[in-house]
């Protein structure tokens, strides 16, 4: 056996000053590679079962309640221990674990999306043009309509009728259920098309989505497919034209959550943006025991600027947590001015297909675990919070503590774009926020990947956090 080789002062001084780290599974202990395993098998569910935010709500809720969370009452009193939520018409959802350390003392949160990039259909969506039935359709959230064509999607939403009764529709999740599609040029004529940039080879307006074929039979009047469209629709769900436009339907992709790679090592899927770390930040909430109270914000709305009465923006949070403080008798403010936040989000995976867009130095590799923003934005850090120096060391020493792997990210080149999240709306409110989440190939693409180790990370990062303890 060879002896050790000594060491060179070199060797010695590179340790000690450089940092250079490795690649996530040289660093993943045996107890955490079973872990990992379980946890990704649970989240490709959680995905599969939640292709919008209803649907992710409904998931959600359902995991908590079999963990013990039961719905807050305002009003009522709060013990440490006590797990509660809250639903924000039926798009977002508030969670927490009461700790024993008070209210005034702050809380330990993390906020997470579960809307996702998607085609909604208009309110007067269907329409027949030479003998075929489509649904006008108005993309959701930044996406590259180029990849929305020639893919199999789901019709996932709700119709809510003149009286307020409610129909759910999830056609295309079930077995055997039919699935829809969007047309694109065939390449024999797709001559001028190809000349165009990509953002206008296909325009908005063309993303219509084949709905049917088939004319109402024995009738000589017009608009025979769209009518038997109609009688379809009117069999399996007992709505008319005109309810359409007190629905909310959207065409997503109909991919299902599966490993990718000869090793397992990914998992493709729609929708990872961002229910990757809102289902960790969930994990995380249903498996930690705080001392300060936890808090976890499942939001709408991130994809379009977090607007609207389910969005971050949204006084529907300040509610709860004002709530959960008059059961302390604590001032809202004061709770929020000694709070801790991970805005629990995605971010770009390094891509060696596409080298020219990133700074490899300060970008996200795969496999290299949770990823920490302190910074998002775009050209000049325009619109982002900018986590302070104080804070970041902070949670650099609550992951390292907890072995967590992570890495530090940025999204791109700062001169090639830019994107924002939660982030900036929670520092605004006085709560100490810091962007944190897992890396994303493909981000907004029908299908993203992401890598397994990542996902465990994140989800083992949100717990650290969750039971951090105050520092005095
Ligand atoms: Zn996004």
């Amino acid at each position: 056996m060879e002896e050790a080789k000594k060491k060179s002062a070199g060797d010695l001084r590179r340790e000690a000053l450089r940092y250079d780290q490795k690649n996530g599974y040289d660093r993943l202990s045996a107890g955490d590679e079973a872990a990992m395993r379980t946890y990704c098998e649970a989240y490709k569910k959680f995905l599969d079962d939640s292709k919008t935010e209803r649907e992710a709500v409904v998931s959600a809720v359902a995991l908590a309640e079999a963990r013990g969370f039961r719905p807050f009452t305002r009003g009522k009193a709060l013990n440490a221990g006590d797990k509660v939520y809250r639903v924000n018409r039926g798009k977002a959802l508030m969670l927490a674990v009461i700790g024993a350390e008070p209210l005034s003392a702050g809380v330990n949160l993390c906020a997470a999306h579960i809307d996702s990039p998607r085609l909604d259909l208009k309110q007067k969506p269907l329409y027949e043009d030479t003998e075929l039935a489509f649904f006008k359709t108005h993309y959701y959230g930044g996406l590259r309509k180029y990849q929305w064509v020639t893919i199999p999607l789901e019709l996932h939403g709700i119709i809510v009728l003149k009286d307020g009764s409610q129909i759910t529709v999830a056609l295309g999740a079930g077995a055997g259920d039919p699935l829809f599609t969007i047309d694109d040029l065939l390449p024999h004529l797709g001559t001028e098309q190809s000349k165009k940039p990509l953002s206008e080879a296909i325009p908005g307006e063309s993303l219509n989505v084949l709905v049917g074929s088939r004319p109402f039979k024995d009738d000589e009047g017009s608009e025979r497919v769209k009518l038997a469209i109609l009688d379809l629709l009117n069999e399996k769900y007992g709505i008319v034209e005109e309810d359409f436009i007190s629905a909310e339907l959207c065409a997503v992709p109909a991919f299902r959550a599966c490993d990718i790679g000869f090793d397992r090592s990914l998992i493709g899927s729609y929708g990872h943006d961002d229910r990757v770390c809102a289902y960790a930040s969930l994990a995380a909430l249903l498996d930690c025991s705080p001392a300060r109270t936890a808090v976890c914000i499942l939001a709408d709305k991130e994809e379009i600027g977090s607007e609207g009465v389910s969005g971050m923006k949204s006084a529907a949070f300040d509610t709860f947590m004002s709530d959960l403080c008059e059961t302390q008798h604590t001032p809202l403010k004061v709770c929020y001015e000694h709070s801790l936040c991970m805005s629990a989000d995605v971010t770009a995976a390094y891509d060696p297909n596409f080298p020219d867009v990133f700074e490899k130095r300060n970008s996200a590799l795969v496999n290299y675990g949770l990823g920490l923003c302190k910074y998002t934005g775009a050209r000049g850090k325009s619109g982002a919070s900018d986590a302070s120096a104080e804070l970041v060391a902070k949670i650099r020493r609550i992951l390292d503590d907890a072995d967590v792997v992570w890495q530090m990210a940025e999204l791109g080149k700062v001169d090639a774009g830019g994107g924002g999240t939660v982030a900036v709306y929670m520092a605004e409110r006085d709560i100490d926020t810091l962007d944190a989440g897992v890396p994303v190939l493909s981000m907004h693409a029908p299908f993203e990947t992401v890598s397994k180790l990542d996902c465990y990370m994140t989800y083992k990062g949100m717990k650290a956090v969750y039971e951090a303890k105050e520092e005095k």
